[in-house]
């Protein structure tokens, strides 16, 4: 293992009046994989370029493992990096291209470094295509040889900005698995950078959500989907749907309120943190497609919630019908469907319910979760 511990602490930036990134800290351990995500703007370039040294922090500091790199300059990091666009020299082959760090670090003319650049060319699989030119290469290729290229000098920690970015689709997963493959077996420390939290979700060990600058929540994928930390998580980790609803009763442990518009109260339980919410206080109630159900027949149709089914949607292996919610005309909710049973029409009256465990209460305005 060759990673390194990457810590950030109560790092900020600004750019004249824009606070790009607010007090963010995060501790990434020695060979881990994690992404950051968050929609644009977020600041997920401005935090990666100060860990690369290519920018300074306003306040905050740091450290790969103990040593303080603050205020070192980029060669002295022992960061490998990789952009969205490869960045590739066009004038060079691709031997010379993947080179081209070991010959800052004059280690390029020994027989170690010329063997180091052959392993790192199986290792892509770009053997035999090493003195062909960027512009003779595929997208995907030209994107491996960029990987190699951060990592020909070991350096304990890799930093990736949307590398895939401009890939299409089928592309870009495969170049995952290769990413993913990539990682185990050098064992860095690899800070990813994506705006797509599916692919967020399928390579990282750990997740960080960043919003307006500020990080949101950092945990294991399956973690950041079950217990969203506030609503913005909720809804960019997968997707939510959220209705407007008021408090009718709370204690201890659950929390009975109504779909504004209706008056069928439904009882919510589990994990809620914050205040015990107050008697008509206005929050949000948000259930994951997945998690709800549709009732179809009139016998059936004891749910909390009724509407009318908007349209539905083939998306392969699901169906997702829209319901428009017969209390709040407003609200339309997702419903995520198995492929396999036949499809609700167009117009017709369901009701909807769920698991209480899988409803959570969010805040009517803010992003914060309740
Ligand atoms: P992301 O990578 O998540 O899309 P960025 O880190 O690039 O976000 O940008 C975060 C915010 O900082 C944005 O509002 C952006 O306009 C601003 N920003 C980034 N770089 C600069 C810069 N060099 N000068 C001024 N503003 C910048
Ligand atoms: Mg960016």
């Amino acid at each position: 293992m060759i990673g390194k511990n990457l810590t950030l602490s109560n790092i900020s930036k600004r750019y004249g009046a824009v606070e790009a990134v607010r007090d963010t800290s995060l501790e990434i351990h020695a060979g881990e994989f994690v992404s950051i995500v968050g929609p644009s703007g977020s600041g997920k370039t401005s935090l990666l370029t100060m860990i690369a040294g290519f920018e300074h922090p306003s306040s905050g500091s740091i450290h790969i493992a103990t040593k303080n790199i603050t205020a070192a300059a980029p060669h002295r990091r022992d960061i490998g990096m990789v952009f969205q666009r490869y960045a590739l020299f066009p004038h060079m082959t691709v031997r010379q291209n993947i080179e081209f760090p070991l010959r800052m670090r004059k280690s390029s003319r020994s027989a170690e470094g010329r063997q180091r650049v052959t392993e790192m060319l199986d290792l892509v699989q770009l053997g035999g295509l090493e003195h062909r030119y960027p512009h003779q290469l595929s997208g995907g290729q030209q994107q491996r040889v960029a990987v190699a290229r951060a990592l020909v000098f070991n350096p304990p920690v890799i930093l990736m900005d949307e590398p895939l970015g401009a890939l299409d689709k089928k592309l870009r997963e495969s170049m995952q698995l290769e990413i993913k493959r990539i990682h185990e077996t050098v064992g860095a420390t690899v800070v990813y950078v994506t705006h797509d939290q599916e692919e967020a979700l399928t390579m990282s060990n750990r997740v960080a959500v960043m919003h307006r600058g500020s990080l949101q929540q950092i945990g294991a994928p399956d973690e950041l989907y079950r217990h969203p930390a506030n609503a913005f998580v909720a809804d960019f980790v997968g997707s939510i749907n959220f209705l407007p609803v008021s408090v009718v009763a709370s204690d201890e442990t659950s929390v009975i309120v109504v779909v504004k518009g209706s008056s069928s109260p439904i009882t919510i339980s589990g994990s809620r943190s914050g205040d015990r919410p107050s008697i008509g206080q206005a929050l949000r109630l948000g259930v994951r497609p997945e998690h709800l159900r549709l009732r179809r027949s009139k016998w059936d149709r004891e749910s909390p919630l009724e509407g009318t089914v908007d349209s539905v949607v083939f998306a392969g292996a699901s169906l997702f019908a829209l319901v428009r919610i017969a209390a709040h005309a407003d609200a339309i909710v997702r419903v995520q469907l198995p492929a396999i049973e036949p499809a609700p029409e167009r117009g017709a009256l369901v009701g909807l319910d769920f698991a209480p465990e899988h409803a959570r209460l969010f805040s009517a305005a803010s992003e914060g979760a309740r």
